[in-house]
């Protein structure tokens, strides 16, 4: 039988090329994975070069505005191109179809296609629709439907994949158009998501990384009924032969519970590491995100993950320049970085999106404000994850080798299991090994070193003895 998420797709006559741009997130970038998959099984072949594309699509990010406004203007330059080739397709496909709607065909009505993310298996079709038409499509419904879950996918990697297991949010954080973008939350049932993974492990993946928006608040229901919640997916995927590594993102601060923490502790495959965004270290701020967390209730979480799992890596996502948001405010974010002491963060000034209901506040803070708090928030957190990477100088630790780096052929590249990219000298046949690796130097993004052999390296950073 055919496996239905092979990477070696099946050729059928070329019907055209086409040219697929991906903006934002993971699982933006995992769906174009599967819409690569799908499109190539209909005949279609990929292009990086957009100029001899038959049909360019754009997979967008509504998240902030500055996305939304690179794919505008790429769209300015597609009218010019769709001038001289009026035979060429274009379709604006993921978040923003589903915001924007039809506003996109106020600005460009020579846009072919519009497709949200709840309609992502009609792709093919609605596109042969179109060829033969030539009427412009939108498609706009949340399709209760896993089959595009279920479609082969044209995967980045044969080593790391990335596997959803949630889509949707349902928390309404106000600044926040994913709920609106993407809808409602949809667990995958876990026999499915286990079947995938073992079907990747036994084609040599060697680490998964279980995408949703929110992955705490997956309930799956199995095939007896009963539901799995997400410690309950982790612990059915620990033992899935080949897979080595297991990683999620994103964790609603929210929604770690004990089960989830003890999980990280005890399922050996998955990683000591935990994305959970704070996003700000006011209160007021926090109340006015609707992030359902006070600061403390933030700092408890983090002081359970470090009491049960020491040498966890901790990641976050920060807003700064929210509405209202005061330099006390910002300074208590600070201070939280301080504290927490991250391994990774990732920042971004306020932008108001649209149907959210922080669009209807006073976006009061200049953007030169933003942008200067912005800049010391980063500089902070380079000056940590440099400490936190020194920290390491002179210990062992365990990388799963992801290939030569293409700017330096004589380094191999790979990443720690808490996710930190490491550097050390290249040796064929080493892709897809996991190896141990001495630190001898450290930056703020990076660990370079030699391989060793010795037993448990992580167990070192981890403080076991
Ligand atoms: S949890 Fe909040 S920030 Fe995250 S996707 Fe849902 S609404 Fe957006």
């Amino acid at each position: 039988m055919k496996d239905p998420h092979a990477d070696n797709l099946p050729k059928s006559v070329p019907i055209g090329r086409f040219y697929l741009r991906t903006f934002g997130c993971q699982m933006n970038q995992h769906d174009s994975e599967r819409i690569a998959g799908m499109l190539g099984v209909r005949g279609w072949q990929r292009t990086g070069d957009e100029k001899e594309a038959d049909l360019i699509l754009l997979n967008t990010c509504s998240v902030r505005r500055h996305a939304e406004e690179r794919v505008l203007g790429r769209l300015d330059r597609y009218r010019r191109e769709k001038k001289k080739r009026s035979q060429l397709i274009v379709g604006v496909i993921g978040c923003m179809a589903q915001v924007w709607k039809e506003k996109l065909w106020e600005r460009f009505p020579k846009l072919d296609l519009i497709l949200g993310p709840g309609s992502f298996a009609r792709l093919p079709e609605e596109l042969e629709k179109l060829f033969f038409s030539g009427d412009r499509v939108l498609i706009d419904r949340f399709e209760d439907t896993d089959e595009f879950f279920r479609s082969p996918s044209s995967r980045r990697s044969n080593l790391q994949a990335w596997v959803t297991v949630i889509r949707g949010c349902n928390n309404f954080c106000s600044y926040c158009v994913v709920p609106y973008a993407r809808g409602r939350e949809v667990s995958r049932p876990p026999g499915e998501i286990i079947e995938e993974v073992r079907s990747l492990g036994e084609r040599g993946y060697k680490e998964i990384t279980l995408l949703g928006q929110n992955v705490n608040s997956y309930r799956g229901e199995d095939r007896g009924g009963d539901l799995v919640d997400f410690p309950g997916l982790l612990g059915r995927l620990n033992p899935v032969g080949g897979i080595e590594r297991i990683r999620f993102v994103t964790s609603h601060p929210k929604d770690i519970s004990p089960a989830l923490i003890a999980a990280i502790a005890e399922l050996e495959k998955v990683c000591e590491s935990i994305h959970f965004p704070a996003q700000s270290g006011s209160d007021i701020i926090l109340k006015k995100m609707r992030r359902g967390y006070t600061r403390d209730e933030y700092l408890k979480r983090v002081q359970e993950l470090q009491l049960a799992i020491p040498g966890i890596a901790l990641a976050s996502d920060f807003i700064v320049g929210f509405p209202g948001e005061t330099e006390e405010d910002f300074a208590r974010t600070l201070d939280l970085i301080r504290e927490v002491r991250f391994d990774r963060i990732f920042a971004f000034a306020y932008s108001p999106r649209p149907k959210t209901t922080a669009a209807d506040l006073d976006d009061d803070i200049p953007p030169a404000v933003k942008s200067a708090r912005l800049q010391e928030l980063l500089a902070l957190q380079r000056s940590i994850s440099l400490e936190n990477n020194q920290n390491l100088l002179g210990q062992v630790v365990e990388v799963l080798v992801e290939g030569r780096n293409r700017k330096f052929p004589d380094r191999g590249e790979g990443r720690t299991r808490s996710g930190q990219a490491v550097f050390f000298p290249w040796k064929e046949g080493m892709e897809g090994r996991l190896v141990n690796v001495r630190i001898e130097r450290a930056t703020d993004l990076s660990l370079f070193g030699s391989i060793i052999f010795s037993r448990r390296p992580e167990a070192l950073i981890r403080g076991e003895k």
